[in-house]
């Protein structure tokens, strides 16, 4: 019988589990649907789009309209399916069989886990133990590993903490020294203080992810897109499959775009919830890493990170469970929510560390 390939055949899929409760702060979606005026312009466009016809393969439109938002040209832009896909296009493009993908952890899962799936090898440096980035950790891996493409996550994912520009030049440095390709992912930039965006050049091998899933209240969308090189791109464009973004997600973006103080307002609340989440967590006997993303990372001190997870379901709370993880013993991973949701979350979670 036809089995998988056997390093498919080895591999856990990736999980995250959904449970219903009333109050889901797990995996860090916007707590707001988007705009009433959006969803009115999208629900209008859909009837005008030419169903019998391929959609714009070069997503022109869209492109345009993201360069715009961030100063760049269209050919400097790569759209996917989700910024996992984009992720998926830059490891097909640039790693594969007998090329390296380096990560730190902890950090996204995906990276690695697609990395694998495209056949790179993947080499894992370590983070501080305050999880920041350790500059003579990227040498000694860069160093040693000469990987075709390495992942910096600022903000990380799961611990929210942001690399500063000089530790993302500098690797960018050690990782241009070996022919390599730097990929910043950015899911979460909007809520930064800083971006690696400011660092794009057309002869620097750096490129930018974003997404909408998290800002833009449009998870449900699938997605998300690159910044770069224009030489990246193109060669991005020769591998992503023809097509591949199709015509309502295309007008769904570009409608988005004319919304864009709307959702500057609402990155701009939740930043300001995350700042009294976070305090209010500081109160409580669990430590807390600062974050500059829409979740929080949290651990208890005197009660197993899993034990208050489940305190915490059973009060119809989810966050994302990370006590299991390596590196991540007895954690927690809180979504910055509505007021209302928080609160829940905050009194939840008081009772549970009783
Ligand atoms: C959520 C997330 C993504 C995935 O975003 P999609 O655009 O929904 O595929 C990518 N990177 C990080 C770090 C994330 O947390």
């Amino acid at each position: 019988m036809i089995r998988p390939r056997d390093d498919v055949a080895l591999m856990e899929g990736y999980h995250s589990p959904q449970l219903d409760v009333s109050v889901r702060l797990n995996t860090n979606e916007a707590p707001d649907a988007p705009p009433e005026s959006f969803t009115a312009a999208l629900a209008d466009a859909v009837r005008d789009i030419e169903w019998n016809r391929y959609p714009d393969r070069a997503a022109g439109r869209l492109r345009a309209a993201i360069g715009v938002l961030h100063g760049v040209g269209p050919e400097q832009v790569f759209v996917a399916n989700g910024s996992n896909e984009v992720l998926q296009t830059v490891l097909l493009t640039f790693g594969g069989p007998g090329r390296t993908a380096a990560v730190w952890e902890p950090t996204y899962a995906l990276h690695s886990h697609i990395a694998r799936l495209t056949g790179t090898g993947v080499v894992v440096g370590e983070r501080g133990a305050d999880f920041s980035t350790d500059l003579g950790e990227v040498e000694r891996v860069v160093r040693d590993a000469r990987p075709s493409v390495a992942f910096l996550c600022s903000p990380n994912n799961p611990t929210g903490v942001v690399d500063p520009p000089d530790t993302v030049r500098a690797t960018l440095g050690m990782v241009e020294a070996v022919d390599g390709l730097l990929v910043v992912d950015e899911a979460y930039g909007q809520f930064a203080p800083w971006s690696a965006i400011d660092l794009l050049a057309e002869e620097t091998p750096l490129v930018v992810s974003r997404t909408f899933s998290k800002t833009w209240s449009m998870a449900a969308a699938r997605l998300g897109y690159l910044l770069g090189p224009s030489w990246v791109v193109a060669e991005l464009d020769k591998v992503v499959l023809p097509y591949h973004l199709d015509a309502f997600k295309q007008m769904a973006g570009v409608l988005a775009l004319e919304h864009v103080d709307d959702m500057n307002a609402r990155v701009a609340r939740l930043v300001e919830e995350r700042g009294r989440l976070v305090a209010r967590l500081s109160s409580l006997d669990v430590d807390v890493w600062p974050s500059g993303a829409n979740f929080v990372l949290f651990r208890p001190r005197a009660i197993g990170g899993r034990e208050v997870w489940q305190r915490l379901v059973d009060r119809s709370v989810l966050v994302r469970d990370c006590s299991s993880w390596p590196r991540l013993e007895g954690c927690l991973r809180v979504t910055i929510g509505t007021i209302d949701e928080d609160d829940s979350f905050l009194s939840a979670l008081e009772e549970a560390l009783r």
